[in-house]
């Protein structure tokens, strides 16, 4: 793979990266199709990432259909699919780990403590594999936006990252790969992530909430009603380079992430929300 891309950069060739842990969907295909757009070669890779799954997560049940992928990439304009096992990637005596301090534990890394040491180290070794010098990302993570940023700016990593709006379901749910555990119902019910970030928005910046908390407590009432009580594990409203929570809703002005994990019967699903206070 990484003859390949120094090939096609030797000749001049501007490449495109879309990294993915496959069962691919629309989200992954709007993030294949900007890297089509805007770059001579697409890679993308398909790895289900051992090393961001905590040990009680569902590495193991995570869907996989490497056929399926392989022609959702054909049909996207993909050139290379790089599908590499995790012995190859990680063989028997891995030492070496990057991590983004402080960033990694806020949010998703409080409930999910190590998950961006993993995601930081294996893209981290994906860039240097695939030599991309554009690699795109969905908006979906937020927090792994905030935390892969960071790593290329840290670590003056020569690719640029290109992030992509959330691929949402006709009834406003976000695309995932893990929606496939939904039962119909929660699918339909699970609308109310989507809804609850809109109102959210609206009514900040309409200056109707003056405090974070108000946000959270108006958010967790429509969830609950329809995932049920304690379903939902955070909602955060943040800054969105160093993910701080913002108290002050009133008075602040720029970037405001409203985002959450919430659970759908054993399905644990991630939605934010991103826009600007002036
Ligand atoms: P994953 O396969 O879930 O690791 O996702 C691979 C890439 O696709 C990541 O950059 C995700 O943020 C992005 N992605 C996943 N779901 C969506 C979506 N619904 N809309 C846009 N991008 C997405």
């Amino acid at each position: 793979m990484q003859e390949i891309a120094e090939f096609f950069r030797r000749a001049g060739k501007t490449v495109g990266f879309v990294p993915t842990m496959g069962f691919l969907h629309e989200g992954h295909v709007a993030l294949m199709l900007a890297a089509r757009d805007e770059c001579d070669v697409v890679i993308a890779s398909i790895f289900v990432n051992p090393t961001q799954f905590l040990p009680n997560e569902d590495f193991e049940q995570y869907p996989r259909d490497f056929l399926r992928d392989f022609y959702i990439c054909k049909q996207a304009g993909v050139d290379y699919i790089f599908n590499p096992s995790a012995e190859e990637m990680y063989g028997a005596n891995f030492k070496t780990y990057v991590n983004v301090d402080d960033l990694s534990e806020k949010l998703e890394g409080k409930y999910r403590p190590g998950h961006f040491k993993g995601v930081s180290t294996v893209v981290m070794k994906l860039f240097n594999i695939c030599k991309p010098h554009y690699s795109y990302f969905g908006q979906k993570d937020a927090q792994q936006v905030s935390v892969l940023k960071k790593t290329v700016k840290d670590l003056n990593l020569d690719t640029e990252l290109r992030i992509c709006d959330t691929i949402r379901e006709d009834n406003g749910l976000a695309k995932s790969s893990r929606n496939t555990y939904l039962s119909e119902q929660q699918k339909e019910d699970a609308a109310v992530i989507n809804k609850s970030l809109q109102s959210a928005k609206e009514k900040v910046l309409a200056n109707s909430f003056t405090d974070a908390e108000e946000v959270k407590r108006e958010m967790i009432e429509m969830i609950e009603i329809k995932a049920g009580e304690g379903s939902v594990q955070y909602i955060a409203v943040t800054d969105n380079e160093l993910l701080n929570d913002i108290e002050d809703l009133k008075n602040f002005k720029g970037d405001v992430l409203v985002s959450l994990a919430v659970y759908f019967g054993k399905t644990r699903l991630i939605d934010n929300i991103l826009f600007t206070k002036k």
